[in-house]
């Protein structure tokens, strides 16, 4: 039987980005992952590492926006009917988060963790030869309707308030960044401190492949084999158990899994999300992120074409895809950009696990000694790996977090 000082179960953006952290500051760890490390919801988002985040994600005040959702014709939004009792009281408890008052206080909550997101990318692509994969060259967001550009004023005022930068562009400013794209819209919002990469897969393998140097090990096991031995824990995996005295679990939309059974009972649940791949049209091209905000989807240049990712979907985890909302997005994708044949055949789905506050868990499991919580991270779980690694290794090893770890505790949903 092995014995490590701790296991994390998970090797997403997460699980990784901690694992590393761990190992950094002299314990034995050892990673536990079912699939490849990186290959699930770590592996096909947009890539943005959103170090502006003012604002969390809302759910529509907008009764037009709601109407378009309900009669499943908006591009940013689909559900699946026989899913929506179970999500109710979720999407009742998002709702409640969305009010004005209470955006304005998760995003000063927030923002010291967001603050820290590409800096502590920085340092650990830094030191596990991933910086090739980082593009310092900011997120743009492309207005079509004069009403949605008007509502951002808040976020403007706030962004002022954090000293965060932004410009406010018109069609021909956004043009000057982005020369593919079409005049068809009006506005524009340049982001310039969000970050993004060009493979998120690259960059956790990268991380996951420093953590090995430092003499971390990566095994394959089921975690919810995870059960109490001793004062500790022991999880089964294809080497054997392993057992140590305490336990992170990263385990994305999984984490459910784990946890119901040992009666801990969160308000975790998923946003599914898709993506293809485009090649470009001619001598097309995109330098960053653009979100085409009034459609609802967004584009980004990656090692494998044009990535499009889709807005959310609510419905069940494992439920069959259903990529219906690229039929109603690709003609005003095609509009805005250039796109040109699919790079590939297939529609990748994930599951962004989600509390309803758009704040993730990070911290103690309660009640449960040894037992910790890296879970939640919705829609920004790439942006804060290495920040949520730092954060719970701090935690775990009696540091002084670098942030006010408060606002992360599971205890907020009892
Ligand atoms: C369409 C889309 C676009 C997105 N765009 C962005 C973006 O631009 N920027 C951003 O910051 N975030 C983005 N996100 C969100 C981001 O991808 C997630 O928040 C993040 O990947 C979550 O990381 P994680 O490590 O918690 O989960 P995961 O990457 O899912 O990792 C969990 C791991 O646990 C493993 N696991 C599960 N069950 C078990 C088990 N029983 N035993 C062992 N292992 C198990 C899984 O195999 C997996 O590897 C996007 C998400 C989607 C869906």
């Amino acid at each position: 039987m092995a014995r490590t000082d701790a296991i994390v179960l998970g090797a997403g953006i997460i699980g990784t980005s901690i694992a590393l952290h761990l190992s950094k500051r002299g314990l034995s760890v050892a990673l536990v992952e079912r699939a490849g490390v990186g290959e699930q919801t770590s592996y096909g988002n947009a890539g943005i590492i959103e170090g502006n985040t003012v604002f969390p994600p809302a759910f529509p005040d907008d009764p037009a926006a709601l109407i378009r959702i309900a009669l499943k014709r908006a591009g940013e939004a689909n559900y699946h009917l026989s899913f929506l009792p179970q999500a109710f009281p979720w999407l009742m408890a998002f709702r409640a988060a969305s009010s004005p008052e209470r955006l304005a206080e998760t995003a000063r909550l927030i923002r010291p963790l967001y603050a820290r997101a590409v800096a502590e990318h920085e340092a650990l692509m830094a030191e596990s030869g991933a910086t090739h994969f980082l593009r310092k060259t900011g997120w743009l967001k492309v207005y079509r309707s004069e009403r949605a550009f008007k509502a951002l004023q808040s976020e403007f005022d706030l962004a002022a308030q954090f000293g965060l930068p932004l410009q406010a562009l018109d069609t021909a400013g956004a043009q000057t960044l982005e020369p593919s794209l079409n005049p068809v819209f009006a506005n524009a919002v340049f982001w310039p401190q969000a970050a993004s990469v060009s493979n998120p897969l690259g960059v956790t393998r990268a991380y996951a492949a420093r953590f090995a140097a430092l003499g971390g090990i990566t095994l394959n096991g089921d975690a919810r084999s995870l059960h109490r031995a001793g004062s500790g824990w022991r999880v089964e995996t294809n080497e054997g158990g392993i057992d140590a005295p305490e336990v992170v679990v990263a385990l994305g939309p999984w984490a459910g899994d784990l946890l119901g059974p040992l009666g801990v009972k969160l308000p975790l649940m998923v946003k599914r999300g898709y993506h293809r791949h485009f090649q470009t049209q001619g001598n097309a091209s995109l330098a960053r992120p653009v979100l085409d905000a009034s459609a609802g989807y967004l584009i980004t240049p990656m090692e494998q074409g044009i990535r499009m990712t889709t807005g959310v979907e609510f419905a069940a985890r494992d439920a069959k895809p259903t990529p219906v909302q690229f039929e109603r997005l690709m003609p005003k994708a095609r509009e805005l950009f250039p796109l040109g044949e699919r790079a590939d055949d297939k529609t990748w789905l994930g599951s962004r696990p989600c509390f309803p506050d758009s704040r993730p868990v990070i911290g103690r499991a309660p009640g449960i000694n040894g037992l910790w919580l890296a879970i939640g991270h919705a829609h920004w779980g790439l942006t804060l790996g290495p920040a949520t690694g730092r954060m719970i290794a701090e935690l775990m090893t009696g540091a002084t977090p670098f942030c006010d770890p408060a606002a992360y505790r599971a205890e907020r949903f009892r």
